[in-house]
């Protein structure tokens, strides 16, 4: 049976990894190609409206999507797919998810069809021990990857999964988990962290989304997690709830904050981060982004 017949077939079957044998999940790695170690993403996503506007956000994406080495696969955690346990997406052809309301047809008509990878999937299965991972084919694509990604990469011909964020789980859990992911950065693999730093939607100021308005709490709260990010205090960062007022009022719901948690867990020591987009919009909301890379 060649690759493409054997994946024919998984399609029909539940996806078990007790269904499969040892050779034809070895087939089914090995497309994975060793590579120079890719670069770690957070993106600040913020409005979905961003997916279809040109902004300065939206020109910061696109540029660091011509910079970057071409990626063989990408694995994104985003704010928007919570789940009790994790789970990888592993289907062929994740749908576009439009995981939203009261925003113009414009933003449901689009579509991102870049295929999944049943063997990404099943690698980053492989990779943890902390938990077990479950293979998901019901999931997608939400807005908090495919509004990103698709101006990192236009055409839509990356594979793409996503990994969800488990609720039930403590912040060091996230942080701890994305640790045994860590191995595929050397297989061409660009790993994508999408939420916001700060975000409280219940305290935006609508009149002043178009511009670059923060309250001084989340001013605060970004500057002194941009320190911790530049100093190397994870501790601080995984501790985010004894960080004080500005901290709860950035925070108030953690699964914008924890794709944050699993981009840093990656940063190797001799790795050089550079921020991006570290503007506020709306008040309570900061687009700040990063990237990790070798020097
Ligand atoms: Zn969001």
């Amino acid at each position: 049976m060649n690759r493409k017949q054997f994946l024919k077939t998984r399609a029909l079957l539940p996806l078990t990894p007790s269904s499969m044998n040892l050779t034809d999940l070895n087939k089914m790695t090995s497309t994975l190609s060793n590579t120079s170690k890719m670069p770690v993403l957070f993106l600040g996503h913020g409005s979905p409206m961003n997916a279809i506007e040109e902004n300065e956000f939206v020109s910061a994406f696109k540029k660091l999507g011509e910079e970057l080495l071409r990626p063989n696969a990408i694995l994104c955690i985003s704010a928007h797919w919570e789940t009790k346990g994790t789970f990888v997406t592993a289907m062929q052809s994740p749908r576009t998810i439009h995981d939203f309301g009261g925003f113009p047809q414009a933003l449901f008509d689009v579509q991102y069809p870049a295929p999944g990878s049943p063997e990404l999937a099943l690698e980053t299965k492989n990779s943890i021990t902390k938990t077990e991972v479950g293979l998901d084919d019901k999931w997608g694509l939400d807005h908090g990857a495919w509004s990103v990604i698709s101006h990192l990469y236009p055409n839509a011909d990356i594979p793409v999964i996503q990994m969800s964020i488990d609720y039930s789980q403590p912040p060091k859990y996230h942080y701890e988990l994305a640790k045994e992911i860590s191995s595929l950065r050397q297989k061409g693999v660009l790993i994508i962290g999408s939420g916001n730093m700060v975000h409280n939607l219940r305290l935006v100021a609508w009149e002043k989304l178009n511009e670059h308005y923060a309250f001084d709490w989340a001013t605060e709260a970004n500057e002194k997690m941009k320190s911790y990010i530049l100093s190397g205090d994870h501790q601080k960062l995984i501790d985010f709830r004894s960080q004080g007022k500005a901290f709860d009022l950035a925070i108030p719901t953690p699964e914008h904050y924890l794709p944050l948690l699993y981009t840093l867990a990656l940063k190797e020591e001799n790795e050089k981060i550079t921020l991006f987009n570290d503007k506020s919009v709306g008040g309570s909301m900061s687009m700040t982004s990063l990237k990790i890379e070798s020097n």
